[in-house]
């Protein structure tokens, strides 16, 4: 039968995934209407918060959500914190689906003494926020000048972010959208060196070629040799996919830049698991160095992109051991997802284990413990699936990928919810009326939580845009949500 009312879907998140996931739904079908929740008062999730400020073109992606905010079946609702400040099951009878795209707040530890100092001790992900303007890093103040030397553990490319940002200094970042405090903090750095540390080789490291280029092309900053003995041989080098080639072709050539007359250096230091960190007797705020085990590859196995270490040990038993000078240490190894409160509720069972929530491959939740509707996979396993519930992004692979590939994962779960509405999976005859936001509004309201509307960001947009203008830059963002919140009186 035809149904005369909207489809209406919750988004929970208004990151790529949440945005892309909702570009498709509402142009695929004129039907659907999407509310999207965010926990901020501001859009765009990781496009604004995480990509780097020195990366505008990245942030390109905004302009395409910002048609997709055009749509009059779009409808945002900015600064609640769905499952706190109100319980995810208050959404349940007023959408036909509900989609969580709420993306990783957390991240990964080492599980190493001291990693949770106050001062010299930082995640790469609450510096990146804190020089992005993210609210809840606003006041993380890393300690820039108690020395020369930063240590950052983890070799991916929010690692060389991090040491793009300490070594590029302010001449090339202030105007950029790089928020105030950071640059101010930065032009009072003294570091000087920055290594990124890695527990495997060369070859298993996820940089991509960009980022390491961008580096070592960074003007008065020299790039340290590594060991000729860490590379495999060059006729190995030689067969290598293009990509993995190019890049061993690049740790092997280097920088232009001489170390004896660049101020600042940098280096890739590979086969290197974090121990300890350590402070001064004489200042024991003040962190010195930072201990690895050495590590070597499995011997059967050294050249493959899986390959596992082993630490190092010397003939008498020891386990070789080396210091790093750290006068600032950051781990960045990997984001982390966690259940939102109440999911519960609805029979989400969170997987603590991948940090993700089970899900079906296309973004079907599943349903723990074999309840629910059963659904069979296209190898033809059967597995219960919990209806009207989906996810997207990096809560529903993992915290990979970039933004590209958030956009095919979110297409392929918006997709799939088009296709179970169309083959009944999500029974929109089930319900009579789903009234969206305007059945949770009132309780959201009497709570007395103040949300914003997609006309409350332009507003904070235009105001954020106007403070860059005065500063050279193309846009200065508000760090605090007070100061959001006063924009819009
Ligand atoms: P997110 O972008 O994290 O969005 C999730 C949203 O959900 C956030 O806005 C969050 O506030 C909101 N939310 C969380 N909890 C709640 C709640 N309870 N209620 C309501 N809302 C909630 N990719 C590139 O292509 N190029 C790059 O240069 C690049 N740089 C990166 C740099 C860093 C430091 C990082 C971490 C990632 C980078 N990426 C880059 C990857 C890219 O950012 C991700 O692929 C993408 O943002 C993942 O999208 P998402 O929507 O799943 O999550």
């Amino acid at each position: 039968a035809q149904i005369d009312r909207p489809f209406r879907i919750a988004v929970v998140g208004s990151g790529p995934a949440g945005f892309y996931a909702a570009s498709r739904l509402l142009s695929k079908r004129t039907d659907t209407c999407v509310d999207m929740f965010e926990k901020l008062p501001v859009p765009f999730g990781l496009a604004r918060y995480g990509v780097a400020p020195d990366h505008p073109e990245v942030k390109n992606c905004e302009d395409k959500f910002e048609e997709v905010a055009e749509s009059p079946r779009f409808n945002f609702v900015g600064n609640i914190d769905l499952g706190t400040d109100l319980p995810l099951a208050a959404l349940r009878p007023h959408y036909d689906a509900i989609l969580f795209a709420y993306g990783a707040s957390q991240d990964k530890k080492l599980g190493i003494p001291g990693e949770d100092a106050q001062r010299g001790v930082y995640s790469a992900r609450a510096f990146v926020g804190w020089y992005n303007g993210l609210p809840e890093h606003r006041d993380l103040a890393p300690d820039l000048s108690s020395g020369e030397d930063a240590v950052i553990v983890g070799q991916g490319n929010v690692a060389l972010d991090v040491a793009r940002i300490l070594l590029s200094g302010v001449d090339a970042l202030k105007h950029t959208d790089i928020a105030d405090h950071a640059l101010e903090a930065l032009s009072r750095s003294r570091i000087k060196r920055v290594r990124v540390v890695g527990r495997r080789g060369p070859l298993q490291a996820s940089f991509t070629i960009k980022e390491i280029r961008e580096l070592l092309q960074l003007p008065n900053v020299a790039f340290d040799p590594i060991p000729q003995d860490i590379f495999p041989p060059e006729d190995f080098v030689s067969r290598l996919p293009r990509a993995q080639k190019r890049l061993m072709q690049l740790f092997a050539k280097g920088s232009a830049n001489d170390r004896t007359t660049s101020p600042k250096s940098w280096s890739l230091d590979f086969l290197l698991s974090p121990d300890s960190l350590h402070w001064s007797s004489t200042h024991p705020s003040r962190l010195t160095h930072a201990r690895f085990a050495r590590n070597e590859l499995d011997p059967a196995d050294p050249y493959s992109p899986s390959s596992k270490v082993t630490n190092k040990y010397s003939s008498d038993g020891e386990c070789a051991m080396v210091d790093l000078h750290s006068s600032v240490f950051f781990r960045s190894v990997g984001y982390k997802s966690l259940p939102l409160p109440g999911m519960e509720d609805l029979g989400i069972e969170f997987d603590a284990q991948r940090g993700i929530i089970p899900n079906d491959g296309f973004g079907r939740v599943r349903s723990p413990s074999g309840k629910g509707a059963p659904q069979e996979l296209p190898d033809g396993s059967m597995i219960a699936l919990l209806p009207g519930l989906y996810c997207a992004g990096w809560v529903k692979r993992g915290p990979t990928g970039v933004i590209a590939s958030t956009m095919a994962d979110a297409f392929t779960t918006a997709d799939t919810i088009l296709q179970d509405l169309t083959t009944r999976q999500v029974d929109q005859s089930a319900k009579s009326t789903v009234l969206g936001w305007e059945g949770i509004k009132s309780e959201a309201v009497g709570q007395g939580l103040r949300t914003t509307s997609w006309q409350d960001w332009r507003r904070i947009d235009a105001a954020e845009r106007q403070r860059g203008q005065e500063r050279g830059k193309n846009r200065e963002k508000f760090s605090r949500v007070e100061e959001m919140l006063e924009v819009l009186g």
